[in-house]
């Protein structure tokens, strides 16, 4: 029998791997330039590549075979188990996992593509974000916000189609929706997660409303508006997810203005012993017509084509996009080739989200900004107070802000037939004390684009927000013993050793109580920001 599964196991990776790998390329090319030719390509790569996971005959075998996981060496019942989870989302008719990558895609060029009416022409995403950080006259920044809207209006009837069509598909499978669903499959216990947001809402509760408070008063002053509301184009981004430039960060992007942001993400990698030369020559990192005008790092072939796109401008915002992708790009660089294709994958979204955080954090980090950024000493002290604060403040504002997203698409998926716009700016209200704008009843939520092309994801980036933390602990006090990170190659030796190479061979939790000596736990990151 374990011959017979290991004959399985072996079969099924040379049939995946090429199609994995040609998927993986053509999702890279309609990336990086968006034509209908190239999104045909893209949805026939991904449904040859999804259709071996909906496989009926192989699927019955994989269920007969769970209950001798145990009686496998570890690493076959790990990867068994982990073929078994991808089986189980597609095991949906041919024409409906079609009709629903063409769906996706469709949604997902949108994205790529659109371009909001403003002012009378045309603005793209990167321009409409420029406005909303630095724009001064509140009647402009509150049409730019508008504008940044456009594109959820466009995407949301799609949007509530394919979810119902998520949710169906689930519930024939014996999930109560989709989201529940992708939780299990995701190692996510839903009931664990929920709870440790409620416990990070209390937690954070006082200090975000202090923080916030004397934020709007100087965003206020800064517009020169006495408005008692904080209504959301005060902000400087679409979904008061990041900390606005109120003075304050404004002087961190004073130190990137004409600054070389590869060449600084290069020094930061080497500063800790890991090598990004060959992930530079891979990678798309400035802005172009018809790219995508998002970040994100590609793993092509788990064995080395490893691409990274960016859209770089000389600012503190693409300064740790560009430290946070380059942190995806190493996990998947350094893994042990020595494990099958399958575990050849960070243990979790999680935890190669964590690796992200953890370094994408260093542009706001006074021993960076002088050992990597070049600040004279006096410089950095003078910037240290500031960015801290703004590092603590963006921890807070993101924080709250996926509580908001990952309830309301919770609530999205439970009910997606109830009143969304009131329930989104009811969360939003709530959760980032932000005043819903009056008489408003548009589909505002669609236009966050994860909803449509990362469901049931955003949580993983509060869980890696604490490992990032509970990670900066160990490094500094068991691994470097100083509370320094950069300039230490033991920190990327004991990255490679402890978190990279194990890739997806142990449960995610597991490799994280190796590798810190607990499980995951949010009192690092309480401790560090709150
Ligand atoms: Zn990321």
């Amino acid at each position: 029998m374990t011959h017979e599964i290991s004959a399985f196991i072996q079969q099924h990776e040379q049939t995946v791997i090429p199609l994995s790998i040609d998927y993986s390329v053509k999702f890279w090319e309609l990336s990086i330039n968006g034509t209908p030719e190239r999104e045909k390509a893209l949805v026939d790569a991904k449904e040859r590549y999804l259709k071996v996971y909906s496989n009926k005959s192989d699927f019955r075998q994989l269920q007969g075979w769970r209950s001798k996981a145990s009686q496998l060496p570890a690493v076959e019942g790990r990867v068994l188990k982990l073929i078994y989870d991808t089986y189980v989302p597609h095991q949906i008719d041919d024409e409906v996992l079609r009709d629903i990558v063409e769906r996706e895609t469709e949604i997902e060029n949108l994205f790529n593509t659109f371009r909001a009416g403003f002012e009378g022409g045309h603005a793209s995403d990167n321009e409409l974000r420029d406005i909303l950080h630095t724009e001064t006259s509140i009647t402009r920044r509150k049409a730019a916000w508008e504008a940044s809207k456009q594109v959820g209006h466009a995407v949301a009837p799609k949007l509530l189609e394919l979810i119902k069509i998520r949710n169906r598909e689930a519930k024939k499978l014996g999930y109560p929706d989709y989201f529940s669903m992708m939780f299990e499959l995701q190692e996510l216990n839903e009931q664990w997660v929920f709870s440790l947001f409620d416990r990070l809402d209390k937690a954070s509760l006082t200090a975000f409303a202090e923080m916030k408070r004397s934020l709007d008063a100087a965003l206020k002053t800064r517009y020169v508006i006495n408005d008692s509301e904080c209504y959301p184009w005060l902000y400087a981004d679409p979904f008061f997810q990041e900390f606005p430039s109120a003075g304050a960060s404004e002087s961190l992007d004073n130190v990137f203005k004409g600054r070389d942001i590869q060449a600084l993400t290069r020094s930061h990698y080497e500063s800790i012993g890991l090598n990004v030369d060959d992930l530079m020559k891979a990678a798309d990192l400035y802005e172009r017509e018809g790219k995508s005008q998002h970040a994100f790092c590609l793993d092509v072939d788990h064995a080395g084509d490893v691409r990274v796109l960016c859209n770089i401008r000389d600012n503190e915002r693409w300064m740790s996009t560009m430290l946070h992708e380059f942190g995806h790009a190493v996990y998947d660089k350094y893994h042990d080739p020595a494990i099958p294709f399958t575990l050849r994958t960070p243990a979790h979204i999680l935890t190669t989200e964590a690796i992200a955080m953890l370094n994408g954090r260093m542009s706001k980090n006074p021993e960076w900004l002088t050992t990597i950024g070049g600040l004279s000493a006096g410089d950095a002290r003078r910037l240290s107070a500031t960015a801290f604060l703004t590092l603590r403040s963006e921890m807070l504002i993101f924080l709250r802000w996926a509580l908001t997203l990952v309830r309301f698409e919770r609530e999205l998926y439970r009910n997606p037939d109830q009143d969304l716009n009131r329930l989104w700016w009811e969360h939003v209200e709530r959760y980032q004390m932000v005043t819903p704008p009056a008489n408003r009843n548009l589909p505002d939520w669609a236009s966050k684009n994860h909803l449509a092309t990362s469901p049931a994801y955003y949580q993983n980036y509060v869980l890696g927000e604490l490992m990032a933390s509970q990670l900066l602990q160990f490094i500094h006090y068991k691994v470097v013993c100083a509370e320094s990170y950069v300039g230490n190659a033991q920190v990327g030796t004991y990255l490679v050793e402890r978190v990279f190479k194990p890739g997806a061979r142990q449960e995610w939790n597991e490799m994280i109580r190796l590798a810190t000596g607990e499980e995951l736990r949010p009192d690092h990151f309480v401790r560090q920001f709150v």
